[in-house]
Order: C-alpha cells, then sequence, then structure tokens
C-alpha cells in the first residue's frame, strides 16, 4: 500500500476537495465528501494489486458494487463521542482498502441471523493514542481491527481445516495482554468472517488445495496449486495455509509444523503480560466439568446469554468459539462496550462468581487496570 501514487490529475482533483473539507473544518461548516475513491482512476490501482476481492474476507467481488473502504473513517468515528472522523485521510490513497458490502457496511449471516455491525465507521483502538486533528500522527495509534494492508497484520489470522478463522498461533502483544482483547477475534467479530455462508467455501477450498498438493507432482496440478494460493485468488490465505499444512504432513516426520496453522496455544503468564487469559484459569478448574463444558452466564440488559467454557480455554457462544472473554460476550450481546470477564459469570462449589473474581482469586498478584 505504502508508495501506491494515484494518476496527477486524480490527486489534484482530490486536493481541491480536501481544500475545500479542510476549510469546512475550521469554519465549523457542513463538510461535503465528494466520492474521489470510487472513480477507477484510483479504483483501479488498488484492484489491480490482488484482484477483485475483498481485502478484508477475501471473497471475489463480482457483479456487485465495489466498496472502497476508508480504514481509517472518515467522517465520524463510532463510539468515540466528539471525534470528526479522519477526514485528512479522507482522499489519502494509502487509507484505502477494496471490501465487499459485507465487510465494509453489514449483512453477513450466521445460521440465518443477521450478525455484526461489519466495519462501517468502527475504528477501535486497542493502544497507543488517537488521533483526533490533521496535525496528529496515526502511527501513535495502535489499531485493534487487523489491517490487510500493514505488514504483519494478516499474519495473526489463521485458519482451521473445518474453514474457520481463527487467531494463528502467534504470541498476544502485550497491548492485547494489558486489555484482554485478541486483534484477530475482535477482527472476526466485527467483520462475521466466520458468516455461516462463508466458511463451507472456505472448507472446500482447503480441502481441495490438499488433494491436489498430496498428489500435485504433475505441472497441471501445480499451476492449479498456483493458482488458489495466488494472491489474486478467493480466499487465497486459507488455501495457502491448506498447503503448508500438507506440505508439512509430507516431511519427516521430525520436522515440526507450520506455527500459524496449528491450533492456537497461549504463552504462560509471564512478567511482560499484567493480566492472566482463559487458558491460564483451567488448571483451576475441574477437568471432568471443563470436558462436559462449564455453562457461563452473562446478563445484558435484561436478557441472559449463555455460553460453555471448554478444556481448550475457549469461550464457545452460538457455536462459535472465542479466545477472549470479552470478544465472547461482545459477540453473544452484540455491545462493543462489555468487559468480558465483569460479564461472564460461573458456579464454582455453588458459588457463583464472575470470571473476574475467579482470576482475582487465583492470580492475586495480577495487577488490574
Ligand atoms: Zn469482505
Amino acid at each position: 500500500m505504502q508508495g501506491l501514487t494515484a494518476p496527477p490529475a486524480w490527486e489534484a482533483k482530490a486536493k481541491r476537495t480536501l481544500d475545500a473539507v479542510r476549510a469546512a473544518v475550521a469554519a465549523s461548516t457542513e463538510r461535503v465528501f465528494t466520492m474521489h475513491w470510487t472513480e477507477d482512476a484510483v479504483r483501479d490501482l488498488l484492484l489491480e494489486l490482488v484482484g477483485v476481492k475483498c481485502w478484508y474476507c477475501e471473497t471475489l467481488i463480482v457483479r456487485a458494487d465495489v466498496t472502497v473502504d476508508h480504514y481509517r473513517p472518515k467522517s465520524e468515528v463510532l463510539d468515540v463521542p466528539g471525534h470528526p472522523g479522519y477526514w485528512w485521510l479522507a482522499y489519502d490513497v494509502s487509507n484505502y482498502r477494496i471490501a465487499c458490502k459485507h465487510c465494509n457496511s453489514g449483512g453477513a449471516r450466521y445460521n440465518g441471523v443477521r450478525e455484526g455491525r461489519a466495519k462501517g465507521s468502527q475504528f477501535p483502538l486497542i493502544g497507543g493514542t488517537r488521533a483526533r486533528t490533521s496535525v496528529d500522527d496515526v502511527e501513535y495509534e495502535q489499531p485493534l481491527l487487523l489491517d490487510p494492508a500493514h505488514p504483519g497484520d494478516p499474519d495473526l489470522l489463521g485458519f482451521d481445516t473445518a474453514g474457520y478463522a481463527r487467531r494463528s498461533n502467534t504470541p498476544y502483544s502485550q497491548a492485547e495482554a494489558k486489555r484482554g482483547l485478541c486483534r484477530a477475534d475482535e477482527t472476526i467479530r466485527i467483520l462475521a468472517l466466520n458468516d455461516s455462508h462463508l466458511v463451507p467455501l472456505r472448507s472446500r477450498l482447503m480441502r481441495e488445495v490438499g488433494v491436489l498438493a498430496r498428489f500435485g507432482d504433475e505441472l497441471d496440478i501445480q499451476q492449479l496449486i498456483d493458482d488458489k494460493v495466488g494472491p489474486k485468488a478467493p480466499w487465497s490465505s486459507a488455501a495457502a495455509m491448506a498447503l503448508a499444512l500438507q506440505r508439512a504432513c509430507d516431511r519427516p516426520a521430525a520436522a515440526p509444523a507450520p506455527a500459524a496453522t496449528t491450533p492456537c496455544t497461549t504463552p504462560a503468564v509471564d512478567a511482560a503480560r499484567s493480566r492472566v487469559d482463559l487458558q491460564d484459569l483451567l488448571e483451576h478448574l475441574d477437568p471432568d466439568n471443563l470436558k462436559a463444558g462449564i455453562t457461563l452466564t452473562g446478563r445484558h440488559e435484561k436478557k441472559v446469554h449463555q455460553a460453555v467454557l471448554n478444556d481448550e480455554g475457549q469461550i464457545k457462544v452460538l457455536g462459535r468459539p472465542w479466545r477472549t472473554p470479552t470478544t465472547a460476550a461482545r459477540a453473544a450481546t452484540g455491545s462493543s462496550k462489555i468487559d468480558g470477564w465483569e460479564f461472564w459469570r460461573l458456579t464454582i462449589a455453588g458459588v457463583e462468581q464472575t470470571l473476574a473474581d475467579f482470576r482475582t482469586k487465583h492470580f492475586p498478584h495480577i495487577a488490574l487496570t
């Protein structure tokens, strides 16, 4: 993304519009964002990079509107009162991402139920300092949503062989550990990346790639594999993961499987982490209960929500597993303002308590901020 240059004529036009927006901001009058980002001059540049597919969910966008999303929303930031939006980036090509309608504005469904608000004007931070004016540096922000155009971010997303997007086997960052949030899980939740239409398609593709790779000595088959894992192919990250898995299986037994494809594990509590996570709690829970699944309940707006904590340290909500209590609580309630440690309650030896209470009891040294 960095270094992408729009044609000079487009740049000049966009600059004039941005100058008008800047003047409107200074005068506190209405800002008018002419949609130059939808013009072919710049959209074709973006499409050239990875083809006609959504940069977030990697679905092909054929015979449907190709939306250019502003990674940092231009006119407002949801849940950040008083933020004017990143208007100064409205015509900055490095802020543009190709997005399908579902990722951009919602519509994804899970088991027939509409879920997620999609990205829209959401731009939560997990840390850092939020930029509010055009002189603030966005480099000080630590976005919660994974950025498909930011080196390293796509690697935090993994896929299991059933086609589900998952957090890859990478350690939590300090900001994630401190906030009790997993960037990959939050991205999956907000963009509904495990939409019930998407998962079977991803799963089938992964099976196909696995089979092709098993019998793939011939040039034609190799070409087919290359097509499926190429950056312009749909769900190519999942295809590449299926290929890596198959290659790992083909290697001698001593060779370790690629890290990103194995089930997620969480590093042990260390000094750099200010909080424990669900995995750390497991040893303090009855293994038999965990095997059967420990019921968690939470209340939000007079409604009771149920979930199950399993022996892998996941909280299952509506059939989907989450790695952090907060993302599980947000997935259950649809609210993005819930702390899952305070929300979820479990009953141990007849005593009902929050996950936060349980954590404090077993990890009293953990600083709660
Ligand atoms: Zn999408």
